[in-house]
């Protein structure tokens, strides 16, 4: 029964396209229990010869069974993902993704998703067809707990709306685990962040960014009022000023159409210290700034939130600002399952502290990477970028720590910032191509931008297909209308 229906999914799934699309009909059993055999990618596969873990029962450890696992990767995003194929690739079988979505979004285009464009499904790409594809396991989860002595994870039940339990806790056992799991935005403390604010860490937030700014432009036209629609984002790092770039400039609202009969928009950033965009290159951030003012973006540093209401926010100064959209981008945190992991260290920004080699500081067998990790000493920044660069050096590493060796030390090299700001243009700096820094504007800004995306793009899907993604996602750009989200 489970071979059957494995092998049936594999013969509807006619190309590759497809086959990372594909969402077959599932059962409700399937839906609700992957793990009950149904649903878990690769069972029974003779091709790639993935095992799909020691029977549940093996090996017992308190009320729950603890089925064994080579290596485990917990979460899909940019760095997890790209781990679990690197090394599929390489021919490693037993490899293990975890994560609580069925599917991947690629993060950094989240403030287009936001503003309202969905050029095309390239963002979005289904686990279980990329595991099938590629040759690894993937099974949905969402991380609760480690037990680094007992080499073992535990992931949550998972509940019914009305509190039944509709798939149980799980334990897994593993060789080495790689937690891969993101971050999110803090809200500080500060009084009606939560209540008021929106943030943007993930697709649903990206949903309800859109949903939110469009009805709130019908809600402004319905009033008629010459005021514009204020919109407050509170951050100056780069998805503060990316989506601050878009929201002026671009974004169009699903519920108002044509543009021009939408009601006008103006944007605030307001930054706590006293530099817009600290910690980028001088002349990059003064071009960036610029750029914003020119689209009528205003910029207020030195500006220390400290309560949000539904139509203002007010500054510890006391000055306040108007605000029918608030937007909070004050920086990134670790992800708040690490509070309650009290085997492993964490920072005071809530990331697992990992040594050099990317081993948490406790278990030589937890590894962590990307935006829930910080490297003691030596922090990598938040990005996409970083995180790629671990993913890449752990599918070389592992596998020599599973061999007994000691792995290497990572090393971030810096490839430079691109930021795209809508019709305020494109601008950055790459890094390590030529002898001094160039900073880039325009065009070419821009498809160095897109050059990120291209990148995963060619390491998820391979070569033949990650190119013809690319042309139909530039063809997409530049035909016929954009298509909405909603
Ligand atoms: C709007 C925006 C724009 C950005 N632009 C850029 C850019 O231009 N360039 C750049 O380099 N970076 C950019 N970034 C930052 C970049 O997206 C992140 O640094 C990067 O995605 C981090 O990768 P990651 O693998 O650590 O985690 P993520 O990509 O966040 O992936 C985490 C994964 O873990 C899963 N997960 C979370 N919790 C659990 C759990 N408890 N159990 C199981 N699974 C879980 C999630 O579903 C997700 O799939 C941007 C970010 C945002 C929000």
């Amino acid at each position: 029964m489970v071979c059957h229906q494995v092998v049936l999914r594999g013969v509807h799934r006619g190309n590759l396209l497809k086959k990372f699309r594909f969402h077959p009909p599932q059962t409700t059993l399937q839906r609700a229990c992957p793990q009950a055999g149904l649903g878990v990618v690769g069972w029974g596969r003779i091709d790639t010869g993935r095992p799909c873990g020691s029977p549940a029962g093996a090996m017992t450890g308190g009320p729950m069974n603890v089925r064994s696992e080579g290596v485990v990767i917990v979460g899909g995003g940019a760095g997890g993902l790209e781990l679990a194929i690197r090394l599929a690739k390489a021919g490693h079988k037993d490899v293990l993704l975890i994560d609580r979505s069925a599917t991947h979004v690629w993060k950094p285009r989240l403030h287009e998703l936001a503003a309202g464009f969905r050029r095309g499904e390239v963002d979005e790409l289904d686990y279980a067809g990329l595991a099938e594809h590629w040759g690894f396991g993937f099974e949905r989860g969402e991380l609760a707990d480690i037990d680094p002595e007992a080499r073992t994870l535990t992931l949550a039940e998972w509940r019914e709306d009305d509190g039944r339990v509709r798939v149980p806790g799980r334990r897994i056992g593993y060789q080495a685990v790689v937690l891969a799991i993101g971050g999110g935005t803090p809200d500080m403390g500060v009084e009606g962040v939560l209540e008021h604010a929106l943030m943007l860490d993930s697709e649903a937030d990206a949903e309800r960014l859109f949903e939110r700014f469009s009805t709130g432009l019908l809600a402004h036209r319905a009033k008629q009022s010459s005021d514009p629609f204020h919109i407050a984002i509170v951050g100056s790092g780069a998805t503060g000023v990316e989506l601050a770039g878009l929201l002026a400039t671009e974004a169009r609202a699903s519920s108002v159409a044509p543009r021009e009969c939408q009601p006008r928009v103006k944007v605030t950033l307001l930054e706590a210290t006293d530099t817009f965009m600290p910690g980028m290159e001088d002349e990059v951030r003064q071009s960036i700034r610029k750029r914003l003012l020119n689209v009528g973006i205003d910029i207020h540093t030195e500006q220390q939130v400290s309560r949000v209401d539904r139509d203002r926010l007010t500054t510890d100064g006391g000055d306040e600002f108007q605000a029918d959209l608030t937007i909070w981008a004050a920086g990134r945190v670790g992800p708040p399952v690490a509070d309650s992991i009290d085997t492993l260290a964490t920072s005071k920004k809530r990331q697992w502290r990992v040594r050099p080699t990317l081993q948490s500081v406790d278990s030589d067998h937890v590894f962590a990477l990307g935006d829930c990790s910080v490297i003691d000493d030596e922090p990598a920044p938040p990005t996409a970028q970083a995180a790629s660069e671990q993913a890449e050096h752990l599918a070389k590493e592992l596998p020599r720590f599973l061999a007994g060796e000691t792995p290497a030390p990572f090393v971030y090299e810096d490839k430079g910032t691109l930021l795209s700001l809508g019709e305020a243009g494109s601008v950055g700096e790459v890094k390590g191509w030529f002898a001094d820094d160039v900073q880039l504007r325009g065009r070419l800004a821009r498809a160095a931008y897109q050059g990120l995306q291209r990148q995963h793009q060619f390491i998820l899907l391979g070569p033949l297909k990650g190119t013809a993604e690319a042309l139909s996602d530039v063809l997409g750009r530049s035909v016929g209308p954009r298509l909405k989200i909603h």
